[in-house]
C-alpha cells in the first residue's frame, strides 16, 4: 500500500506539469511560525512561502476575517465599486507616499504593470521611450515584461526575445550614468535583491540612481515586493535608503498568504494614465482585500516596531554565529530579511541539514542560506533558528576533521 505522501507525490509526477524541484514533504498544517507534516512532525518556518505568510500560519485575525468575508461576498469584478479596495489603497497611501494604488494577484503583475504604466507615461507625454534599466543579480518575475528584466540569464534565454533591457553592475555605480539615455522608460531595483542574493543597494549605487533618474528623466520603479511591507522593520525599504520611486510593486507579505498584488503610483505617473488603459478581473477582490487590510492593521498596530526588534535580535545572532563559523563569509540584510553566505556545497548542507532538524531555511544564488520568517516570529523561535544552524555547521566541521 503506498502511504498517503507517496500517493501525492505519484499523483503530481503524472497530472502536473514539471517544472519546480520540490523538497520531498507534504505539509498539511501550520500555526504561527510553525510548519506540520502529514505525519505531524513540527517545522520551523524561516521561509515563511517565500516571505508571504507575514502573519504566521493558521493566523486566528485572518482566518475569522476570510471566513466572514467568504460568507459575505468573495468577488464582484472591477466593472462595479466595493467598499475595500479604497481603504488598502488609501492605507497603502499612507505607508508609502505613493498617491495612487492598483491591484493585481501577484508579484510578477505588479511588475508587468509598473512596466506598462512607466511606458504609458512617456507614451502621454508624446515622447515614447522603450528601454528599461535593471541590475544584475535582480528577480522581477517570470511573465514576459517582469521576465525580460530579470536578470538570471538562464531563465531569460528560452523565451527571447523579450524586452530592450539593459542591465548594470549594482557594484558599478558609474555605469548606471552610461546605461541611461534619453531613450530610458524606467530604471527597475529591488531595494534588497531577494533572489539574487540577499544584496541590499549600496549608498553609492543609491546616490548614482537618484541622479541617473534626475539627469536622464528615467522613472524609477522600486519592487518591494519581497523586501517591502514591514520586511525590513519599515513600511519599505527604498525610504529607509532614501529612494524616491514613481512606481513601486508589491506582493508577497501583502495578503498574508492570500494571493494579492499592488502598484502604487505617483500623482505625476497616475497622471498619464486614462481609464481603460490598464485593468484585470480578479485584482483587489473583496477577499483578497479584506486580507490585506487584516495585514496592514496588524502591521500599523505594533507590527513594524516589532519586526525592528526581532530583526535586531536576528541580526545579532548571526553576527555570533559567523564570529563562530568562519565557513560563513558574508551576513547580508535587514531586520527579518536575511542572507548567510558561503560555499554553495556548504550551503546546500545547511538547508538539508536544518531540515532534518525541524528548521526550514532556503538556499538562494547557489551560496546563499537565506532566512524570510513571518514578521510576527518571536525572540525565542529566533534563537532556537539560529540554535538549528549553529548544530548543523557544528556536524559538518567536525565531518570535515573525521576526513
Ligand atoms: C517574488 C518576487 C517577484 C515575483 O512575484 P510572484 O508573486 O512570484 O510573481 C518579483 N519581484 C521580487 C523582488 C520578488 O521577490
Amino acid at each position: 500500500m503506498a502511504t498517503q505522501e507517496q500517493q501525492i507525490k505519484a499523483i503530481e509526477a503524472e497530472h502536473l506539469l514539471q517544472v519546480y524541484r520540490r523538497i520531498p514533504i507534504v505539509f498539511a498544517r501550520g500555526e504561527g511560525s510553525y510548519l506540520f507534516d502529514t505525519d505531524d512532525r513540527p517545522y520551523l518556518d524561516f521561509v515563511s512561502g517565500l516571505g508571504v505568510a507575514s502573519l504566521g500560519h493558521a493566523n486566528p485575525d485572518l482566518a475569522e476575517a476570510v471566513a466572514d468575508q467568504a460568507r459575505t461576498l468573495v468577488h464582484t469584478s472591477n466593472l462595479y465599486f466595493h467598499p475595500l479596495q479604497g481603504q488598502v489603497g488609501r492605507r497603502l497611501a499612507m505607508l508609502s507616499g505613493l498617491a495612487r494604488a492598483f491591484f493585481c494577484n501577484s508579484g510578477t503583475e505588479a511588475v508587468e504593470g509598473c512596466l506598462k504604466f512607466a511606458r504609458r507615461y512617456w507614451h502621454t507625454r508624446g515622447e515614447p521611450r522603450a528601454r528599461f534599466v535593471a541590475l544584475e543579480r535582480s528577480f522581477h518575475g517570470r511573465t514576459l515584461g517582469s521576465l525580460s528584466t530579470t536578470w538570471e540569464p538562464g531563465y531569460r534565454a528560452p523565451f527571447e526575445p523579450l524586452l530592450d533591457v539593459t542591465f548594470v553592475s549594482p557594484t558599478d555605480p558609474a555605469a548606471l550614468a552610461t546605461a541611461c539615455g534619453p531613450d530610458v522608460a524606467a530604471i527597475i531595483v529591488e531595494p534588497i535583491q531577494g533572489e539574487g542574493g540577499v544584496w541590499p543597494l549600496t549608498p553609492a549605487f543609491t546616490d548614482a540612481l537618484t541622479e541617473a533618474c534626475r539627469t536622464s528623466g528615467a522613472l524609477l520603479i522600486a519592487d518591494e515586493i519581497q523586501c517591502g511591507l514591514g520586511r525590513t522593520g519599515a513600511p519599505f525599504h527604498s525610504a529607509t535608503l532614501g529612494l524616491q520611486p514613481d512606481l513601486m510593486s508589491l506582493g508577497k507579505a501583502l495578503g498574508a498568504g492570500v494571493p494579492i498584488g499592488a502598484i502604487l503610483l505617483s500623482e505625476r505617473v497616475a497622471d498619464a494614465i486614462s481609464p481603460g488603459d490598464h485593468g484585470t478581473t480578479y485584482g483587489g477582490n473583496l477577499l483578497s482585500c479584506r486580507a490585506a487590510l487584516v495585514f496592514l492593521e496588524a502591521m500599523e498596530h505594533g507590527g513594524f516596531e516589532r519586526v525592528r526588534q526581532a530583526g535586531v535580535t536576528l541580526g545579532g545572532a548571526l553576527d555570533a554565529l559567523a564570529q563562530r563559523y568562519p565557513v560563513i563569509t558574508d551576513i547580508r540584510g535587514a531586520g527579518l530579511m536575511r542572507g548567510l553566505e558561503m560555499p554553495a556545497d556548504t550551503a546546500a548542507q545547511v538547508v538539508e541539514g536544518a531540515l532534518a532538524r525541524g528548521l526550514l531555511v532556503n538556499r538562494t544564488a547557489g551560496r546563499v542560506v537565506r532566512m524570510l520568517p513571518p514578521l510576527t516570529v518571536s525572540d525565542t523561535e529566533i534563537d532556537k533558528a539560529v540554535g538549528i544552524l549553529a548544530e548543523v555547521l557544528d556536524t559538518l566541521q567536525s565531518g570535515e576533521r573525521d576526513v
